[in-house]
């Protein structure tokens, strides 16, 4: 497949010689772009690129950031690229773009491609250099190479967008390029930002809205996309031409082939672990249904068949060829998913058993959370939510079940005044409404117009976590791949925090929530901030979770990432002994004791596999930089899961 030249540039970049005495030079290259990686080849800035140099694959950087003149010897437009190699060693790359329009460009540029591949970035950086000479890094004088970073990222979102003139500049910059190196192929011309292209969308739920200025959604009705200009609501028009904002994550882009939302046997949103209790409990031979596997993209053919009188679910991936057609055996491709379905109906052609039926329980069509109460409403007027049974009480107050215009089912947590240090959530709470991912409890919006406070938040039917692990102890306590799977769900949702650079800083079950179809996702995410009461914030206090912390937290109150990480370690504890009591009936001051100075460790539960014990054991590394990020951990977790079971 050809790779589309998203940008290029002749630049100066920093070399160090790799001889015995490192010294630096510095030389002319090509830099090239692609929504994949980042290559630099030889060449002159009037000549073609030439012999390619070097390669970075844009999920492995970690940093994109300016470097200033002072910082870099008076040299001005630098930007730093770091990133890890396939075995985890990092490293810098130093460049000087021609102007510090073009440096703007670049950092915008890879920091955006470079997230659409799952690059996961680091919080911190060192906005220096490493003198060799000296053995030290100069900004912060710490001697070791491989030393944190002494300066915070500048923020993603921020970076993220950049400004219309910046918009301007890229789609000018965009246009087809000149020469290109030989060893590479022809590059498309790169896309154009398709903002008023005519996307259409099929509505995969419905939307009822009354608010001005949103559009009412119709499952299985078309919808053209007017303006793509905001992550979670775009400006849609209807069939009768009206217009306004639709959830995103209630539509889909309408593709060249047909719908698999029309049949029955597609289960879009399935785990692994659902679809075999789906089919477990149908117990027919040849029941199937299709599900959107765990590699993006991908589907997953899951099948329920009996072998010696035992009943089995067997996963097959549906695999794509080059033209893109999809097969199970490559001898037999087909089109389109339904194309493929219809043949093994009818030929069994590998599969166990041939297909049969979907699932006669039918799809539990349930919607998503929309992504807040409406387009840009964040201050939410009380007198719209009808407030119905209790839910549970917290730390903060009362949690109520309440309906939000008399359709949807809310949270609201009604803040016990003097909790809280009231103005600073308010701010943050902006920010946060912004973190949405399927493993978050989204925060939909806030009313503080009177006391006292109410946080809205999305329903979780399930209750917490801890209650949902002793409520089914003994039913989960035989079903690792269960478990694990809501750890994965967990580990996802915490690396997309990682990721914003955003610190939980009290994860643990309780603050986790179970929804529909047992989906986890973790709650209560910074509120630890703005509680006012000492017994909770200190952690000499009575209310710290002293149970979840780390030895750094414990000393120090330093809260990281990493610290979230040891966390998560206890929370897998927790989920993995049926939400029992960490170190159980010891008294704080003993766990203190045992944690930080003899490094002890909660001991394995009865039925924890040991790759989950082991992984539990990384998070409590002693040294917060020895721990494996988020990033990392929800790749260890899938690991495990597809070592437990075949997983697709
Ligand atoms: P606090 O943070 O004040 O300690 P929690 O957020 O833990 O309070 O909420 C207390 C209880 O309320 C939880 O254990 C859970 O049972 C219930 N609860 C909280 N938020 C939700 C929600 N979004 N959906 C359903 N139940 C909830």
């Amino acid at each position: 497949m050809a790779t589309s030249v998203l940008k290029m540039d002749f630049m100066t970049k920093r070399s160090i010689m790799k001889s015995r005495i490192r010294t630096e030079n510095y030389k002319g290259r090509w830099f090239v772009l692609t929504a994949l990686e980042l290559t630099y080849h030889d060449g002159n800035a009037d000549e073609q690129p030439g012999k390619q140099k070097g390669r970075i694959f844009l999920k492995n950087i970690k940093v994109v950031e300016k470097v200033e003149p002072e910082e870099f010897g008076g040299k001005p437009n630098v930007f730093q690229v770091l990133y890890t190699n396939e075995a985890g060693e990092a490293f810098n790359l130093y460049i000087m773009a021609l102007s510090p329009e073009s440096q703007e460009e670049w950092i915008f540029k890879l920091r955006q491609t470079s997230q659409k591949c799952g690059a996961i970035f680091y919080k911190q950086y060192h906005p220096g250099i490493y003198s060799y000479k000296l053995g030290k890094w100069l900004c912060c004088e710490r001697i070791q190479h491989k030393s944190e970073g002494c300066c915070n990222v500048t923020s993603i979102s921020e970076k993220l967008k950049p400004s219309a003139q910046d918009k301007k500049k890229n789609d000018i910059r965009e246009s087809p390029i000149q020469g290109r190196p030989d060893n590479m192929p022809v590059p498309k011309p790169p896309e154009k930002p398709k903002k008023s292209d005519k996307v259409k969308v099929l509505a995969v739920f419905s939307y009822d809205s009354n608010l001005d200025g949103d559009l009412s959604l119709e499952k299985g009705e078309e919808y053209e996309i007017l303006e793509k200009n905001e992550e979670h609501w775009w400006k849609a028009k209807n069939s009768k031409g009206e217009i306004g904002f639709i959830p995103v994550n209630y539509v889909k882009i309408k593709e060249g082939e047909e719908d698999l939302e029309e049949y029955d046997w597609y289960y879009p949103n399935t785990s692994r672990v659902k679809s075999e209790e789906i089919l477990n409990k149908e117990k027919k031979e040849g029941c199937f249904l299709v599900r959107e596997s765990s590699t993006s993209g991908m589907y997953t053919l899951s099948i329920y068949a009996t072998e010696r009188d035992v009943g089995i679910v067997k996963h097959y991936h549906i695999k794509r060829k080059g033209n893109g057609d999809y097969y199970l055996t490559e001898k037999h491709a087909h089109r389109t998913v339904p194309m493929l379905i219809h043949y093994h109906k009818h030929n069994c052609a590998g599969l166990i058993v041939r297909l049969r039926s979907s699932p006669a329980a039918g799809r539990n069509d349930i919607s998503p959370a929309i992504p807040g109460l409406g387009h840009d409403r964040y201050e939410i007027d009380r007198s719209e939510l009808q407030m119905l049974q209790e839910l549970g009480a917290g730390v903060f107050g009362t949690v109520k079940l309440a309906l939000y215009r008399n359709t949807q089912k809310v949270a609201v947590k009604m803040m016990k005044e003097g909790t809280m240090s009231e103005d600073d959530f308010i701010d943050e709470a902006k920010t946060m409404k912004e973190l949405q991912h399927n493993n978050l409890v989204r925060l939909f919006g806030v009313s503080t117009k009177e006391r006292p406070l109410y946080i809205i938040t999305e329903y979780m039917s399930q209750g917490s976590l801890l209650t949902y692990l002793k409520r089914h102890k003994r039913r989960l306590l035989d079903k690792s791949t269960k478990l694990i799977d809501m750890c994965h769900q967990v580990s996802q949702g915490m690396a997309y925090l990682e990721s914003k650079s955003f610190i939980h800083r009290d994860l643990a079950a309780r603050n986790c929530l179970v929804g529909e179809n047992d989906v986890c996702k973790v709650g209560d995410f910074g509120l630890a901030r703005f509680v006012l009461d000492d017994e909770y914030t200190s952690s000499h206090g009575t209310k710290f979770p002293i149970r979840w912390a780390p030895p750094e937290v414990l000393s120090y109150t330093r809260f990281s990432s990493k610290s979230d990480v040891w966390s998560y370690g206890v929370l897998m504890w927790e989920v993995f002994s049926g939400g029992s009591m960490p170190y159980g009936q010891m008294r704080n001051q003993d766990i203190v004791t045992e944690v930080c100075q003899q490094n002890k460790r909660l001991e394995r539960p009865q039925k924890c596999p040991e790759p989950v014990y082991d992984l539990m054991q990384e998070c409590w590394n002693r040294k917060p930089e020895e721990r494996p990020d988020f990033s990392s951990i929800v790749k260890k977790v899938k690991n495990i899961l597809h070592a437990t079971a075949d997983y697709l």
